[in-house]
């Protein structure tokens, strides 16, 4: 996978540009663990850039109204900072409960609710319960590549199970992938990022069978996009099903990307697992007291979701219009290409954002991301886009 205009530098951690040899040192020279050597960090490129669509974010600021609440709870939360914060996150649990009750329809207890620092931490907190060393997970790619990443990080092994060439996953080969490595936990990222593809219910339940025939094994849903879904959350199937997880978080739909609020509802027994592993006191009061906030307006914060899905169907039709080969979205995110020409992707990549747009370079070949942003940034991205298409084809 091309790590270009996605990541850092391998094993130049500490050195800086222009800085005299001798003393640099990096990550390799380093006594690091042997699978880090020669490694990249995750990360999409911070730039100063006019039309920032890489990330996934959602465009629009928190409503003034919840800002001043936010304040107001973490003034609170502040007069008890000398002591350690509820270790169990009751309250904030609670409330993550009540909103997947509501939203899915599906009783969920607080028993069954966990939270941690964006769902990034989730993954990593199940990968060191139900992974670790001499145990591996599976993924269907191209997919969310920080399950590969946090299944390294904890020492889990990585197994990279196909998509099918449209990017959905192939039942029988799934089966087959499964079987053939009887992994420990399997990742199903629905929708998919970076592609957008939704995976259907029969697909999952085809997936859980296998991943229980062969070990069994923990399958944990990634539905971090699931409310820019056309379809609705698979939460329902945790019903008589002890291993199945799904995984959410705030930082997509919510717009609270700077909160660092993850979230997971499963069996209580596998929330009790991830106590086992968590760093005690892991969700700051300030985190707990924000999230809280932004829970009591719900309904504000989403209000947005069904305008970035319609922007969302707007960049498909026009980038479809433009000649674009386009992956089906359910998220609030593009997947467009197809560029074959010198340079590939990553050369349209450039281009654009000589344009003033960062878009994503994924590494999937051919195929770039672009975050649903407001209707002005979409313009102004459509009209990169169109500029570059233009300079293609003379
Ligand atoms: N899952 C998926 C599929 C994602 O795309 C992301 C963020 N890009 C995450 C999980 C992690 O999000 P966060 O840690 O902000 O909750």
């Amino acid at each position: 996978m091309s790590n270009a205009g996605t990541t850092g530098t391998a094993g130049t951690a500490g050195a800086v540009a222009g800085a005299p040899e001798p003393h640099a040192l990096g990550v390799d020279d380093l006594p690091v663990r042997d699978e880090l050597r020669g490694k990249s960090p995750y990360g999409a490129p911070q730039l100063d850039v006019a039309v920032r669509l890489n990330t996934n974010e959602n465009p629009y600021p928190l409503p003034e109204e919840l800002v001043a609440r936010i304040a107001e709870r973490v003034t609170e939360a502040a007069r008890g900072l000398n002591r350690y914060p509820d270790r169990d996150a009751l309250e904030l649990r609670a409330g993550l409960a009540h909103y997947l009750t509501r939203t899915t329809g599906h009783p969920v207890e607080t028993a069954g609710v966990w939270a941690a620092n964006g769902s990034n931490e989730v993954i990593q907190q199940l990968l060191q319960a139900f992974g670790g060393p001499g145990r591996t997970a599976l993924g269907f790619e191209p997919s969310y590549s920080m399950h590969g990443l946090i299944a390294r990080g904890t020492g889990t092994g990585w197994v990279s199970a196909p998509r099918a060439a449209d990017y959905t996953v192939d039942v029988a080969a799934a089966r087959e992938a499964i079987a053939e490595n009887a992994p420990d936990v399997v990742f199903v990222c629905t929708p998919n990022n970076p592609t957008g593809t939704a995976v259907p219910e029969e697909t999952v339940l085809a997936v859980y069978e296998a991943a229980q025939a062969a070990k069994p094994s923990l399958v944990v849903v990634d539905e971090a996009y699931v409310e820019f879904s056309h379809g609705a959350s698979l939460l329902p199937l945790t019903e008589g099903r002890p291993h199945l997880v799904v995984s959410r978080t705030m930082s997509k739909a919510f717009g609270a990307a700077g909160l660092r609020l993850g979230y997971l509802a499963a069996h209580p027994a596998v929330v009790d697992a991830v106590q086992l592993v968590r760093l005690p006191y892991h969700l700051s009061a300030v985190t707990q007291a924000t999230a809280l906030a932004a829970l009591e307006h719900t309904d504000t914060l989403l209000r947005y979701v069904e305008r970035l899905r319609a922007e969302r169907d707007r960049l498909v039709a026009e980038l479809r219009a433009v000649g674009c080969e386009v992956t089906a979205s359910d998220a609030n995110f593009v997947q467009f290409g197809s560029f074959d020409g010198p340079g590939g992707a990553h050369a349209v990549w450039q281009r654009l954002l000589d344009h003033g747009v960062l878009v994503r370079d994924n590494g999937v070949p051919g195929m770039l991301r672009v975050t649903a942003g407001t209707p002005e940034e979409n313009d102004a991205f459509l009209d990169a886009v169109r500029a570059v298409m233009k300079e293609n084809s003379r």
